[in-house]
């Protein structure tokens, strides 16, 4: 049995599904991850241990934290358009 953190989840679910909407200037693995971190560090963490839980607290996340997420998700979207981990073509600095 594995324990699961379900913001993880939900995190990768709407970056997926809002990444193209992100304005985004990059949309390499780097670019992908440096914002799912930045996602999840600002939000808190909800690990749960069965298939049961998961689905139960998916079903919650879905309806409570939606707009945290994709604040979160915008919010991180943002700062790492603004200052990319590597180069990007046509950008300045
Ligand atoms: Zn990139």
């Amino acid at each position: 049995m594995t324990v699961v953190n379900m913001m993880e989840t939900l995190a990768k679910e709407h970056l997926d599904r809002h990444w193209d909407h992100l304005g985004m200037p990059c949309s390499c693995i780097t670019c992908r991850n440096d914002v799912l971190a930045l996602v999840l560090n600002a939000l808190p963490p909800r690990y749960v241990s069965t298939e049961r839980g998961q689905m139960f607290v998916k079903a919650a996340l879905d309806e409570q934290f939606r707009v945290d997420v994709l604040q979160a998700l915008y919010r991180a979207a943002r700062a790492v358009a603004t200052r990319p981990s590597h180069p990007v073509a046509g950008q300045n600095g």
